[in-house]
């Protein structure tokens, strides 16, 4: 579904990600792990191509859903982008439009790709917000995000990540910005989302436990290079690179 192939990318010639490749098949969940400024968010963001065109320069070859990305052009872009797969970043709230009406929000995802509007569009958007778990979604429809709580914009993002039936949901960080039993509701909610709609995932934490319990596959990314990737269970049991050693040593 999502192919890297050798992703270099450099800001003002400055390389942040060197000789990348890993894939992500349909249905799986793939972890990228690493300290913070080895490149994740710069992977995650190449799929889509959504880095700032100024002095990024992506090289390689990116692939998702069969078309190329580092090759697409603006309308390609736009459909793979909340189209074919939905995006989910660490803090909600520079995500979400404080001038918007959660209905708004979800709304614009929505016809950003769909010709809705009116009546269906409303059902849909309500749809979307139960599925995410929203409680007293039909309330809430009309509230800005300051309003809610952190979880409760996060399953806002969720729903407008989900608005198009992406076939891969890209989440950067999901719960970082959220409490402990607050992240476990919305891991679970993820799992069982994706499950449920078949969808893959890839998914960039630091949290070992959480890669243990929702991904498939792991890739550890140390200075901007995948120095180790593999079957979870695998990468756990016997991690072959120093650096996935001491991540791994380090947990409690
Ligand atoms: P974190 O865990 O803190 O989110 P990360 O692994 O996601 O870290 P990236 O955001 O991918 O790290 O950043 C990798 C490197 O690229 C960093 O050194 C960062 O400063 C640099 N970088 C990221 N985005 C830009 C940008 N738009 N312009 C210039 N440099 C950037
Ligand atoms: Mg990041």
């Amino acid at each position: 579904l999502l192919r890297v192939e050798d992703l270099s990318v450099a800001f003002a010639g400055r390389t942040v990600v060197r000789g990348v490749s890993f894939q992500v098949d349909p249905g799986e969940t793939v972890a990228l792990v690493g300290e913070s400024g080895s490149g994740k968010s710069v992977t995650a963001l190449s799929a889509l191509r959504l880095l700032p065109p100024a002095g990024s320069n992506p090289t390689g070859r990116i692939t998702l859903d069969g078309t190329d990305v580092l090759a697409a052009n603006e309308d390609t872009l736009r459909h793979l982008r909340g189209g074919t797969a939905g995006l989910v970043f660490q803090e909600p709230m520079t995500s979400l439009n404080p001038l918007h009406t959660i209905a708004r929000q979800v709304g614009e995802a929505i016809t950003l790709h769909q010709p809705l509007s009116g009546g269906p569009l409303r059902d849909r958007v309500l749809h979307l917000l139960h599925q995410a778990g929203l409680p007293q979604a039909e309330d809430r429809m009309g509230a800005y995000p300051h309003q809610l709580s952190g979880g409760q914009r996060q399953r806002v993002m969720i729903a407008a990540a989900l608005a198009n039936d992406p076939k891969l949901l890209i989440a950067d960080e999901p719960t970082t910005a959220l409490d402990v039993t607050i992240q476990a509701q919305i891991l679970e909610l993820l799992r069982d989302l994706k499950r449920r709609l078949g969808m893959a995932m890839l998914l960039i934490t630091h949290d070992l436990q959480i890669i243990h319990r929702h991904a498939d596959r792991v890739v550890v990314m140390k200075d901007g290079e995948a120095v180790e990737q593999g079957a979870t269970e695998a990468v756990f049991a016997d991690p072959r690179h120093p650096y996935t050693r001491m991540l791994l040593a380090t947990e409690p």
